[in-house]
């Protein structure tokens, strides 16, 4: 694996796995890296000839400045985990590197009403933060492929309207989501997680599960929301959501149409970690 942290070494580099007609592969990541990140490297190294992993912690999708300081910094110990992968391409920019022009007055994208939803709806400007950062990191990899993880469920929906917005390529392919062997999601946030509130969070896991079988045998979606929603809350968790929704558009369902695929959706705090999981039904 090379690491690069330049974007004109990185863009000759693909140019010339181009030139030599190799797929390559992208898995965008935050860094402190866990089995869930690998998997969509795993992924990638079974389509493409060329997996490029980025590291970048993007402070334009952050909408609390203290989640953005706290974030996990493992690099040293991410950088010897993906020598063991199939990761051909380690790619480490700076805050400069990507925004040259600094981070105020940056480009608006029109993602229409998956932007306002869920997490659009708790973390304002979050999924602009994303889209900007997502539209630059491509321009640099233009890789053929992107793997994304199922666990950011409405990341992978709107990464995808970004794509059609800007007439990329780049085929995005979303990845399952990865859970400890108790259920939890995989998360770069567990590890900021107390022991006590560790044991505590499958419990989300186990909601989900819970309503997706109550909804499969026919429960009513806003019963099976106020069921789930109360679960979290006598476990002292925190909800900021717990939505039903369309899972193409993740807008409310139409009870009516139940053959519809339909997705589950959480977040909630535990302490002042933020979890977000989803299931679909
Ligand atoms: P992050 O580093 O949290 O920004 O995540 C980078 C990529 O890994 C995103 O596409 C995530 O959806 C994906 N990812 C994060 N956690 C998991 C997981 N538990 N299973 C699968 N993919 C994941």
């Amino acid at each position: 694996m090379i690491i690069i942290t330049k974007p004109s070494l990185l863009e000759e580099y693909i140019e010339r796995q181009r030139a030599l007609g190799r797929l390559t592969g992208f898995v965008p990541t935050m860094g402190a890296l866990h089995a869930g990140h690998l998997d969509l490297v795993r992924t990638s190294a079974t389509q493409c000839r060329e997996t490029v992993v980025s590291i970048f912690v993007n402070p334009t999708q952050f909408t609390d400045q203290g989640d953005f300081n706290k974030y996990p910094k493992t690099i040293e110990k991410d950088i010897l985990t993906l020598e063991s992968t199939a990761a051909t391409v380690l790619f480490l920019p700076s805050v400069e590197d990507i925004y040259p022009n600094g981070l105020s007055g940056l480009e608006h994208y029109d993602l229409g009403p998956i932007e306002t939803v869920l997490e659009g709806r708790f973390r304002k400007g979050h999924f602009q933060g994303v889209c900007q950062v997502m539209n630059r990191l491509l321009h640099i990899v233009r890789s053929d492929r992107l793997f994304m993880g199922q666990k950011d469920y409405q990341q992978c929906l709107v990464v995808s309207r970004l794509l059609e917005l800007t007439g990329s390529s780049t085929l995005l392919i979303r990845c399952p989501t990865v859970r400890d062997p108790d259920g939890l999601a995989m998360s770069s946030r567990n590890l900021r997680l107390t022991p006590e509130q560790r044991l505590r969070a499958p419990l989300i896991y186990q909601m989900l599960t819970e309503a997706k079988k109550d909804l499969q045998s026919g429960a009513d979606s806003t019963d099976t929301q106020r069921k789930a929603l109360e679960t979290l809350e006598k476990a002292g968790f925190r909800p900021d959501y717990v939505e039903i929704a369309d899972a193409l558009t993740l807008q409310p369902p139409h009870d009516q149409e139940k053959q519809l695929p339909r997705v589950i959706l959480v977040a909630a705090f535990l302490g002042e970690i933020r979890l977000i999981d989803n299931l679909l039904v």
